[in-house]
Formats: C-alpha cells, structure tokens, sequence
C-alpha cells in the first residue's frame, strides 16, 4: 500500500498489481491480507482477482506459474501472420521454465505476428528472434522516442491551455469550435464531442473526467502511435477538456500491454504537474487485459476497483458515472485533436474529407499490405483509395479478397466492397461499422470464415458474463462455426438474439464477422447466397 496514505477499496487493481509485479502471482494469502487492509470481503477481492486475465491468481497449495511469460498474439494480423504456429513452435522450444500463452491482440498489429517476452514486445516475431530476447533477459520496451514537455513546449504548446486556463479563451468558443470541426468521439461510438461536453458541463458538480486509453480492439493501434509520438497535445487536450467542463478529479485507463507508454505518460503529467500545481487530480490507472473495459462503464466500474462489468443505461455516464459523478469520458484521440482543432479552427478540420464525408480519421491499417501503420487521412476515404495512396499497395503476390472495416466488431466487407467510403454510418447498409477504424486487410491466401471464427472466440473468451445471450451465444456460436458447413438459420437466429438482448455492445457486435461471412462469402461455409447480395 501507499506509505502515509490511506489505502483506497477503489485501488484494488493497483494493489493486485504491485503483488502480482513483486511475487510473481496473486496467492491467497495475500489476497486475503489485501482484503483485510481495504475492509473488503474476501470475496470482493477474489471476484477482481480472478476476473483480468493478466492476473495469476494462485490458490492456497496451488503452484505458482513459471517466472517468465510469453505472450503471442494470435489476434487477427497475428494470426494471418503465423502466431498461433509461432505460439505452438515456442512452447516446445522454451522448455518448462517460460510459459507460453495465446493471447489477443497486444495492440501492435503493424508488426505481426508480435511475440510479448515479460513486457518486451518482440515484433515481426519469429521463434528464434523470441528464444534470443529470452535467453538475452530482455524483458522491459525502451521508452518511445516522444516529444516531451519542454520541446512541446517550446514549439507552441500549452498556449491554448494557458488561455483557457486563464479566461482569456472563451470556452463557449472552444465547443463552438469542435461543434463546426464536427469531431465524434474516435474510440468507435461516434458520439459528437461537442454534445457530450455541453451535456457534462450542464450536470450538477462535482463532475468527473475518464480517458480511455484501453484500446483492445483487434487490429487497432492509434492510440498507442500517439501517445508514442507526441503524448502532450493530448495531454494539453485533455486539460482543456476538464477546463471546459468543469472537472473535480481525471483518471487516465491506459491498457496493461503498453508498460512503457504508462511510464512515459506518468513521467510527463508530473512534469505538468510541476508547471501547473493547482491542477485537479489525475490518477493513472493499469487496466489487466480486459477487453471490455474499453466499454466505456465498464472502465469506470475498473477505476472504481471492481470487476469490469457493462452498466445497464440509463443513466448514462455522463449523468452518473465515475464515483456516481456526472462523467466526461474520451478517447486519447479524441483528445488529442483539440488543440489543433480550436487553434486553426472548426472549419480546418471539416475542410478535409472526400465522398460527401467531413474530417480526418485515424486508420489502424494491418494485414496484408505493403506498408501497414496508422494512416491519417481523409474521412470517407475508401479502402481501394487508402491500400494505393498510402499503404503501398497489397503485399506482393496477395490479391484483395476481404477486409475488416473497424476491427473485429465491425463486420467483413469483400473486395467487391472496396470502393465504400469508409466513415461512421456510411457501413451501416452492409451490417458493418467503422468503429475505431481499424482496417485488417485479407488476400485469397485467407479464408473469411477462419477469421470470423478467430473474431468469435475472442469475443467468447472476453465476454463479461453477466448476460446470457453473450456468454453463451459467443461460446455456442464459435463451437457451431467449426463445422465445415455452417448451420446458416440457427447461427442467424443466435446473432439476432445476441443483438437484440445482450447489454453491452461486446454482445451485440459479437455476431457481425459470422453474418457478414453469411452474407458476403458463402461459398465458404456451404450457405446459399443472400437475395440482393450478388
Ligand atoms: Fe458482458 Fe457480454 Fe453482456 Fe456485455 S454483452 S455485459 S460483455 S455478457
């Protein structure tokens, strides 16, 4: 626990961690004596511990798993890239000492198939590349080479920050001007910054703030390049944001998997700290790959120190939320374009976009393309446009069969469908969504239905559990979609039960790749072709 500080029930998963980092595993014991320190049950801090997969929790007389652990990713660009082999070549190499596990996505999908030894990613991994940083004790990622404060600083940043801060920046001005940019919020529901801002800031306070840097969607990885890149200007966003609004406390979510980035952005929020004291507190907080706390009340049953449960709505968070406060919670990205936006204005912004789309967004792109990365480019550009103008074209000898528009919720589009503008809403006739645009491009070497299939189990193996329709129709599912002619009328009625009766949008998405495969490649799985889909 803190020193001189009063142990807090809400920073249980802190507290989990620093036992897991200093022994290697959570053993009854000490959860026990945790338990006892914060006035919880046991089973309070049992439930926590058991429920985040990067926790090991070890029961009384149980072993302790070995000291090392290797993650390989076995999301959908590892996966096409070779992880699952990779995982199943590693297990017999490393020998018993190394534990070898398969996880999802470690949000690197540019680098695929991507190996995690200890918190070292290895990237472009193959099994000789991971055995040498095994045998080499490389276990820590370097910090990223980010602009840090003081070159930010004296390149123009915090300008807009300190204007805000000192009334000289009207902050009516600042939503007016995210309101004409037409900024939506860039984590994957779309929702417009400016509504949710007016809507926070109309609340009773005390308010609260939460920025989700969780981002655990297969194939995307933006939030990771700009927090690598150029951390402040979301950091300065973000204050502005709680400027704005009005907030009494902030609290960062950054997921388990980016270490190095928690150290950085730890760093320089102290650094901001120190420039401006009166600031209202921020708290870091670990996610411990959960996938659905990037739910957005799922996060904030996290930061509240419980297991990462969706809420039922209403209320919504903007209105109970963190603490049962009035809540604005952002994505990193979206923040991130704040400062640009109020600086050069609503119209700067909206000036970009092509297709009858307005703005700018961020694309994860993976796959099977020359050259994967984070694109920044139109809104509304189309996959055809985006694979030629700024990926490189398709990797040598892989032709376009298929893509993922927005990570493994948004459905599979066929190559057929290259030519769609890529935006929020433009998918929707095709059962798709942009999400957080993650685009994992596949080639004729792929097969739709494997991916459909790796996209189910990831969702059966991330639900939450509290719903049946999820918990059980992503087990069901995934077990019905092995079979080498696909049972099209019951997958279809499960997903539809999925959708309609699931609480969080983990259950209802789950079913989009399954019935984009039905109605985009049956050949595959031995269905007849949809009316209207030729
Ligand atoms: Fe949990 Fe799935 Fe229900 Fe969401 S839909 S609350 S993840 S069981």
């Amino acid at each position: 626990l803190d020193a001189g500080i009063a142990p807090r029930a809400d920073r249980l998963i802190e507290y989990l961690h620093r036992l897991q980092d200093t022994h290697g595993a959570l053993f009854a014991d000490h959860l026990a004596a945790l338990a006892e320190a914060l006035k919880l049950a046991r089973a309070e801090v049992y439930e926590v511990a058991t429920f985040y997969h990067h926790f090991d929790f070890v029961p009384a007389g149980g072993e302790a798993p070995p000291a090392l652990t290797v993650r390989v990713c076995d999301s959908l660009g590892c996966a096409m890239a070779g992880g699952a082999e990779l995982a199943a070549t590693l297990a017999t190499r490393l020998g018993a000492d190394v534990r070898v596990q398969r996880v999802p996505c470690v949000g690197r999908c540019d680098s695929a198939p991507v190996a995690v030894v200890g918190q070292q990613p290895v990237l472009q991994a193959d099994a000789d590349k991971v055995a040498a940083a095994v045998a080499n004790g490389e276990r820590e990622e370097a910090a990223p080479d980010a602009i840090r404060f003081d070159a930010y600083r004296a390149a123009g940043g915090y300008q807009l920050w300190e204007a805000v801060r000192s009334g000289a920046r009207d902050p009516e001005a600042v939503i007016i001007a995210l309101d004409g940019a037409g900024l939506r919020g860039l984590g994957g529901a779309g929702f417009p910054a400016a509504r949710k801002w007016r809507s926070v800031a109309a609340q009773p306070a005390p308010r609260n703030m939460a920025v989700n840097i969780d981002e655990g969607e297969p194939g995307t990885f933006k939030d990771r390049h700009y927090l690598a890149t150029d951390p402040h200007r979301f950091i300065e966003g973000m204050l502005i944001a709680a400027r704005v609004v009005g907030v009494s406390g902030i609290w960062i979510y950054i997921r388990d998997e980016y270490p190095a980035l928690r150290r950085l952005l730890a760093e320089e929020l102290e650094r901001v700290r120190a420039e401006w004291p009166d600031l209202p507190p921020i708290e870091l907080r670990r996610g411990a790959g959960a996938y659905v706390c990037g739910e957005e009340s799922a996060m904030i049953e996290s930061i509240e120190g419980k297991r990462g449960m969706p809420r039922l709505r209403p209320p919504y968070v903007a209105e109970v939320g963190l603490f049962g406060r009035p809540t604005l919670e952002h994505n990193l990205e979206t923040l991130w374009w704040v400062r640009d936006i109020v600086e050069r204005g609503g119209d700067w912004f909206a000036s970009f976009g092509r297709n009858g789309r307005k703005g700018l967004r961020s694309f994860s792109v993976s796959g099977r393309v020359a050259k994967p990365g984070v694109v920044v480019t139109d809104a509304g550009i189309t996959l055809r446009e985006l694979i030629t103008e700024h990926c490189g074209g398709m990797l040598p000898g892989h032709e376009l069969y298929g893509y993922f528009p927005g990570g493994a919720s948004g459905g599979i589009l066929p190559a057929r469908l290259a030519d769609v503008p890529l935006d929020f809403d433009t998918l929707a006739p095709y059962g798709c969504f942009i999400g957080s645009a993650a685009i994992v491009v596949f080639s004729q070497d792929d097969k739709a239905r494997l991916l459909a299939e790796n996209a189910m189990k990831f969702f059966a193996h991330e639900s939450c559990g509290q719903c049946t329709p999820c918990r059980v129709g992503t087990a069901k599912a995934a077990e019905l979609m092995k079979a080498p002619e696909w049972d099209a009328g019951l997958l279809t009625e499960l997903g539809r039960t999925m959708m309609d009766a699931s609480i969080c949008g983990l259950g209802q998405a789950a079913p989009n790749p399954m019935q984009s495969v039905l109605r985009f490649f049956p050949q595959e799985v031995g269905a007849a072709k949809e009316e209207g889909d030729a």
